[in-house]
């Protein structure tokens, strides 16, 4: 992986070699970027470029024998840790290494959902265990096979668990000539003793500008479609692939089912839709509910009279007018939102999904078909 090949990220790219150049490669670094944002491939490029036997003003040279075995990620001295889902087959990271290494050649932008899916292991607990920390403190402590720097790069340190505490001492005092790369999301949700003891990267998210370029340069969208897209991502590269490859297409039309559903007031339609969501992995759901979020808004905009605004496509606008219209006002839309983002937090948390979904769907029926709006009501899915 160059620097090259990386969506945006140039003043990420520049100080990651000016490190290298000035030689204050600090050995354990926090890479803390969005989802989407690019964190983990800096992190390869990052770790390719550290050991390139050639480097050139500003990337890898991609061809010595160090990038050659970069590029395929089979370099002796290039480790992997991420968060893998356990099962009667599966009981370590290694066991899934070559998937680990087709998914980030394939595509190296990906989130746990993709990660999941890949491994066809749907809904169940991600995590980084014990074993898998001991893997990593052993692979440390061998001497490098052939590199000048040995580097772990651990994705999603947010999965380890408390047994996370036995890499401080790996982190407090790494062997000699080593390097330990951690790619999260969510600051809030690593250990603190790990945080505390590296060094913090901050990867701002992608610009709108630079994923619709991206999309117009990967896929054959219309105009709209791009600026849409391009809107809607947020900064999250997955996610705009994902409009772009229709997946989320698919969730505009679950979206609206849902709240047409809510305004019939269709019981059963209702529960047998909350026991289909109930059934997606974690990460679909959230990513479901961020886009109803989405969706919701650009409602918002179309009944303040500013449809200019709005950045949805065509039949998505179509639509959006209409329910803004006929189902929805400025307060039912607040009501859902803060519905909506209430169950993306409870299912962050592990609630059970079949009582969380249909307890939201008897809350649109409430907001949209009866205009009752819930408030300060303490809600409870564990
Ligand atoms: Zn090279």
């Amino acid at each position: 992986m160059q620097f090259k090949e990386i969506i945006g990220q140039q003043a990420v790219k520049a100080l990651l070699v000016q490190n290298v150049k000035e030689n204050r490669v600090s050995h354990a670094q926090l890479f803390l970027g969005d989802e989407g944002s690019g964190a983990l491939p800096l992190a390869i490029a990052y770790a390719q470029y550290i050991n390139c036997l050639n480097k050139q003003g500003s990337d890898s040279c991609g061809i010595c024998a160090s990038c050659r075995k970069y590029e395929k990620l089979i370099h002796p001295d290039l480790h992997f840790s991420y968060p893998f889902f356990a099962s009667k087959d599966v009981k370590s990271a290694l066991a899934v290494l070559p998937e680990w290494r087709n998914m980030v050649l394939e595509d190296a932008y990906f989130n746990l959902s993709i990660w999941q899916n890949k491994l066809s292991a749907e809904k169940k607990q991600a995590n980084i265990n014990r074993a898998e920390c001991h893997e990593i403190i052993k692979k440390m402590s061998l001497k490098a096979f052939e590199a000048d720097v040995k580097v772990v790069i651990m994705w999603l340190p947010e999965y380890l668990e408390n047994d996370g505490n036995v890499l401080l001492k790996l982190l407090e005092e790494p062997p000699e000539n080593s390097l330990f790369l951690l790619v999260s999301q969510q600051r809030d949700a690593i250990l603190p003793t790990i945080l505390s003891r590296t060094q913090l990267l901050k990867i701002p998210k992608l610009s709108d500008d630079e994923i619709k370029g991206y999309l117009s340069q990967n896929f054959s969208l219309t105009d709209a479609q791009i600026e849409s897209y391009g809107y809607l991502a947020d900064g999250n590269l997955i996610e705009a692939k994902l409009m772009a490859t229709s997946s989320v297409n698919s969730h505009f039309q679950t979206f609206t089912d849902w709240l047409r559903l809510g305004f019939r007031n269709d019981g059963l339609a209702l529960m047998n839709f909350s026991e289909e969501l109930a059934g997606w992995g974690r990460e679909s759901q959230k990513n479901f509910l961020r886009y109803g979020i989405h969706f919701l808004r650009e409602c918002a905009l179309i009944l303040n009279g500013a449809e200019e605004l709005v950045k949805l496509p065509p039949e998505a606008l179509e639509v959006a007018k209409n329910l803004s219209t006929k189902v929805l006002n400025t307060a039912s839309i607040e009501a859902l939102v803060s519905e909506l983002d209430k169950a993306c937090f409870h299912v962050e948390r592990n609630a059970n999904a079949k009582i969380l979904f249909l307890d939201v769907s008897l809350q649109i029926v409430k907001i949209i078909k009866f205009n009752s709006l819930p408030s300060g009501i303490q809600y409870i899915y564990n």
